[in-house]
């Protein structure tokens, strides 16, 4: 099924993010992660692409496979091109379709001195004119930048690309994660008044360590509000207690999006059963 067929109604959807294994760690411990997000019951669930785990041997789309055909959840992988060629594309394509994928998360990825770029992709929106191209079947998702993406100068531009990624074919968007939701609100009116009329799913990551929260940060740029900072401090040397802060602010914050009528809420769950299980135990009878 296509994610942008999930929103009909007046429904708020829940759906997750997961990240596959890194080349060193256990490979089956994210089919442990799964099972017990399943009982979860999200909309979807998404695959990183490259990003926290391995690129080159198609974990992502195995992942995703898993999810859609054993655990009968529908999902998405991401992919990012910079660092591929139109070539490299087409084998991954081919892939996911022998997968039996549905959806794509079509990105441009950060350039990786390990993978540097290659030329033939410099914006998602031509990745997804590409695939649009060569298989119209995918249902292609793109992401979306509440506090503006790090590399572009103003909110304005930065909406103007992602109606270019939107005229290309981009049915749904998730955005990158932030701390403050008025942040978010701005964004919605301002891509709402461009005419991006796709559903837009709000990206929240429960922060759970100190560690976790410094590095996103560094990579995304989301400001922290004052009452976040507050807690970071408070908590920052008990690691159990900024556990159960983390959480209790992330459905702090996804009950005021639930209540202000967003489409759907993005939930990072960076693989942790625990904290996805406790917001979802909470925020699932309200959506
Ligand atoms: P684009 O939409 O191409 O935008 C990148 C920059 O170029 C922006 O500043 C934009 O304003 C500008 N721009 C776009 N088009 C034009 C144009 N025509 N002319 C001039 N400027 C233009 N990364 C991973 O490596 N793996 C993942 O799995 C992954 N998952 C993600 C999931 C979500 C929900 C999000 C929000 C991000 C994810 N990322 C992931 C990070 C993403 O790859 C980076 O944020 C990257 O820097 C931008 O990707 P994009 O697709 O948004 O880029």
């Amino acid at each position: 099924m296509k994610l942008s067929e999930k929103f009909t109604g007046q429904k708020c959807i829940l759906s997750f993010e997961v990240f596959p294994p890194k080349k060193s760690a256990n490979a089956d411990t994210i089919y442990t992660t799964l099972a017990g997000l399943k009982k979860l019951s999200p909309a979807f669930i998404s695959v990183t692409y490259g990003a926290g785990g391995t690129s080159g041997d198609n974990i992502t789309g195995k992942i995703a496979s898993h999810i859609k055909h054993d655990l009968g959840i529908d999902s998405a992988a991401h992919l990012t091109c910079v660092s591929n060629t139109k070539e490299d594309i087409d084998i991954i394509l081919g892939d996911l379709k022998a997968n039996g994928i549905d959806n794509i998360l079509a990105l441009r990825g950060d350039t990786n001195p390990e993978r540097p770029p290659k030329n033939d992709f410099h914006y998602a929106s031509e990745l997804i004119e590409y695939i649009k191209s060569k298989d119209d079947s995918f249902g292609i998702s793109a992401g979306c930048y509440p506090e503006c993406h790090p590399e572009c100068d103003s909110i304005d531009a930065d909406i103007d690309n992602l109606k270019r990624k939107v005229d290309a074919g981009a049915e749904h968007l998730m955005s990158q994660l932030f701390f403050d939701n008025e942040h978010f609100y701005g964004f919605l009116e301002k891509a709402r008044a461009k005419g991006i009329n796709v559903p837009i799913e709000a990206g929240i990551m429960p922060v759970v360590n100190k560690n976790q929260i410094e590095r996103m940060v560094s990579m995304c740029g989301a400001s922290l509000p004052s009452k976040f900072s507050r807690m970071m401090a408070r908590y920052e040397s008990d690691p159990d207690s900024l556990r159960e802060a983390g959480i209790a602010y992330a459905i702090d914050q996804i009950i005021d999006l639930i209540s202000s009528g967003v489409d759907g809420i993005h939930l990072y769950t960076m693989n942790n059963t625990y904290v996805a299980g406790k917001i979802s135990d909470t925020v699932n009878g309200l959506l």
